[in-house]
């Protein structure tokens, strides 16, 4: 469904300016912007999809991945097509990268009743790029929040300061992708700027009630080296400690064929990050990923694939030594 866009600016010759993501797009009559979801009409820049749901399901918290909040719930999922980039790696292209793929229409309140008649914690905006989808997903929002739901954004963090801020009032947690800590991989193999994802992430990082964690998809080749993960948790340590990482083994996709990422690879990173993080995960190569009092060592969440069991926590501490814990939920 087409609806008027927030965020963007009428200019010359019919043109529009959007302002929703950092490219900025400038955008002649009947052309579309770089996510090729938002289209400017006579002067007027739409979003082509609003309520356009490609991709909805009932999904263990654990899988967006957040390890944080609300472990062992299940939230109602929901995501769209297009994308602001162009990962060559994408792991969802056939949406991403896709604005033709078939979608559903759903009112905002049609999304929150489903998540109340199936017992979810909130809605997970998810699977590709949330953010170009913002009409929609600020008025789900603003209805789920009204229903008593929580509201969880799993996103390429590529946005500007005024949206996000918008958003911010209503969000409840994110788990944002840092793909690398080098301009240069974002530019030729992303297609956008790490200096941005960086803002959102600092942002992010500043309201307190919003549990945040990351993500980096682990390319050999591309973004494994030890340099690179000491400036990433350079600056992870520089917001927090306390942040939850997820490291992620990469798996040929879309462009990409090298194969996929080694476990040892993983766990040399993984040595790297614990010396300044307290909370770091491997994902996709199904390692240990139980959470583990960073004072006595005490295991406090177990999880067995997406079978997750709390024990020794009682109210955000350690049972066994009082330590707190960041865990929402
Ligand atoms: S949201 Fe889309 S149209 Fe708007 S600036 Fe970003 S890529 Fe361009
Ligand atoms: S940001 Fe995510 S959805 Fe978009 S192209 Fe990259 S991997 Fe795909």
């Amino acid at each position: 469904m087409k609806k008027e866009a927030l965020f963007y600016e009428k200019l010359d010759k019919q043109k529009t300016g959007c302002r929703l993501c950092p490219h900025n797009c400038t955008i002649s009559d009947g052309k579309v912007g770089i996510c090729g979801v938002r289209k400017n009409t006579a002067g007027t820049l739409h979003t082509l999809i609003y309520g356009e749901v490609s991709s909805m399901a009932m999904d263990p918290i654990e899988k967006k991945p957040l390890y944080h909040f609300y472990p062992g719930s299940s939230i109602l999922s929901i995501g769209t097509v297009g994308c602001s980039f162009r990962c060559r790696f994408c792991q969802n292209c056939n949406i991403s990268q896709n604005p033709e793929y078939p979608t559903q229409n759903h009112t905002p309140d049609e999304i929150v009743e489903y998540a109340l008649s199936k017992g979810s914690i909130g809605v997970a905006y998810t699977y590709s790029e949330p953010l170009i989808w913002y009409e929609y997903v600020l008025d789900v929002c603003k209805a789920a929040k009204q229903a008593g739901l929580k509201n969880v954004f799993v996103t390429n963090g590529y946005i500007n300061k005024d949206p996000l801020s918008d958003l911010l009032q209503f969000a409840d947690a994110f788990n944002v992708d840092l793909k690398s800590f080098s301009e240069d991989f974002y530019r030729r193999i992303i297609g956008g700027k790490l200096k941005h994802v960086l803002e959102t992430i600092e942002e992010i990082s500043r309201h307190p009630a919003v549990m945040l964690e990351l993500t980096t998809l682990v390319i050999p080749g591309y973004n494994d080296s030890d340099e690179e993960m000491e400036e990433i948790t350079g600056f992870i340590a520089s917001l927090s400690g306390d942040i939850p990482y997820h490291l992620s083994a990469y798996y040929p996709m879309h462009h990409f064929t090298a194969p996929s990422t080694p476990v040892k690879t993983l766990e040399r990173l993984k040595e790297i990050t614990i010396k300044k993080l307290k909370y770091v995960y491997l994902g996709n190569v199904g390692a240990d990923s139980n959470t583990y009092c960073h004072s006595c060592g005490s295991p406090l969440i177990e999880r067995r694939g997406y079978s997750t069991e709390i024990q020794n926590m009682e109210n955000g501490k350690c049972c066994k030594c009082g330590a707190g814990i960041p865990v929402i939920g």
